[in-house]
């Protein structure tokens, strides 16, 4: 018997011991084609030899020196060099342990920072309501996955919600893109006008929505729009890139295909690229700025933030991905892989829709295509997806649950940057046996 709490308490997961490449190997000897990189986390693949090798050094120089007392220069260089890669004066670093800490310290910084400007009224977050922003109580509360809030409701601080920017759900079938941008921007200017401009602290936002509906890209001009609508109503603009950041979508950060700057930059998973637990979040000058004009400290701080052996995994990281050029590949490959799926799928009768930006890939599930009808949430077919797919040798994230108040069923594929196009056809070939099965074992 297991002593971990697992995920499922009624059923072990597979225990993995070796992993390399794309490739993880369980105890009985079974290969995976690792084809969502965990949960959009391994971009360089397992056991990048460069990684570990730096992680290595580390390991024999420092492991940990806590930052009440130290600063390491394995931080201090992954920090200047998230900043400097970044446009404008994201300029500013705070380093923690994963995606979830990440979103509570953006979420507490964005908060002092209106205390800091005289500002105490500023109490509440405006959200979507098709959002996973992590699992801790603060991130979760700005989530608007229900499936998740939903036992901890009453633990949560209220947000006043959006509708999420989800074309190919709710966009009418009489609207144009625009029509349909316009209408989502109108009803953002709404809620903060009902909140009172003056009481709210930001607006909070994936760039790419990942897990709760699997790759959503906003559409054209939609950001740029957001970003209008807090200068004039003085928001801050929080996007969370946990999962869409560090060049899954093939630019460093997501929003950099989106015209537009934010205040704060939520980052996670692919920054360590599973290589060490390790989250990050940006900030623009004049927020660091005023708490250090003002109180002169972020009122905040985990024991393990500005980790050395993190801080040096996620350094190798970055510099692997520039030296190869892998935003370019994942450009490339993600296009690719896009291409593969559509020949492969775009015919199906229950794959109502493919999208996503570079290596960050949904596959929508329909019942029916024409009226995007889901499929019955008893069924759980997402479930049904992932253990046909890990039976044929292959890793795919599935989702399902309620999503804005509706179900679906997704499959999002997230892998490596290094991926060959063999292993892209592999994977898109694995999928649609997978995918078969779990259809005809459905009733
Ligand atoms: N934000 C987004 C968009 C995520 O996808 C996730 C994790 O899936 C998180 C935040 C939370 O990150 P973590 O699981 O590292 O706490």
């Amino acid at each position: 018997m297991s002593h971990i709490i697992h995920r499922n308490l009624r059923r072990a997961p597979r225990l993995a011991v070796r992993a390399a490449g794309l490739t993880v190997t369980d105890s009985e000897g079974r290969h995976y084609l690792d084809a969502s990189g965990g949960a959009a986390v391994s971009s360089l693949g397992h056991a990048h030899p460069e990684v570990l090798a730096a992680m290595h050094a580390q390991i024999e120089r420092n492991t940990y020196a806590h930052t009440a007392f130290f600063t390491c220069e394995a931080a201090e260089e992954l920090a200047s060099r998230l900043a400097g890669d970044a446009p404008g004066d994201l300029d500013h670093v705070y380093l923690v342990s994963g995606g979830s800490e990440a979103m509570e310290t953006a979420l507490k910084l964005a908060r002092q920072y209106w205390l800091e400007r005289g500002q105490p009224q500023r109490t509440t977050f405006i959200a979507r309501r098709q959002s996973y922003h992590g699992n801790t109580l603060g991130a979760l509360a700005v989530g608007g996955n229900e499936w998740r809030r939903a036992p901890f409701a009453p633990l949560l601080i209220d947000v006043p919600r959006v509708s999420p920017c989800y074309e190919y759900r709710d966009r009418a079938d009489d609207e144009t893109g625009d029509g349909y941008t316009a209408r989502l921007l109108h009803e953002l200017e709404q809620i903060i006008l009902a909140t009172g401009p003056e009481n709210v602290i930001g607006f909070v936002a994936e760039t790419v929505v990942g897990a709760t509906a699997g790759a959503v890209p906003p559409t054209p001009g939609y950001f740029r729009a957001v970003r209008k609508l807090c200068d004039q109503y003085g928001l801050l603009l929080i996007l969370d890139e946990v999962m869409c950041g560090m060049g899954r979508c093939g630019t460093l950060y997501a929003f950099e295909q989106e015209g537009m700057l934010p205040d704060l930059v939520v980052l996670g998973k692919g920054l360590g690229a599973g290589y060490q637990p390790i989250g990050a979040v940006l900030a623009r000058t004049p927020i660091v700025a005023a708490l250090r004009e003002g109180s002169g400290a972020f009122q905040h701080g985990h024991t393990y933030m500005g980790h050395p052996v993190a801080a040096a995994a996620a350094l190798a990281v970055q510099k692997v991905i520039q030296r190869d050029n892998l935003l370019g590949a994942v450009t490339t490959r993600g296009a690719a892989l896009r291409r593969m799926l559509r020949t492969a799928f775009s015919n199906h009768p229950q794959v109502g829709d493919i999208r996503g930006r570079g290596l960050l890939i949904g596959l929508e599930l329909v019942a029916d295509r024409a009226t995007k009808k889901p499929f019955d949430p008893a069924l759980a077919l997402h479930a049904a997806i992932k253990e046909a797919a890990m039976a044929r040798g292959l890793m795919v994230y599935p989702m399902g649950g309620t999503i804005d108040g509706r179900h679906g069923d997704h499959i999002l594929l997230a892998p490596p940057f290094i991926a060959s196009e063999a292993e892209l056809a592999e994977i898109t070939s694995r999928l649609a046996d997978a995918l078969q099965a779990a259809l005809t074992s459905s009733p």
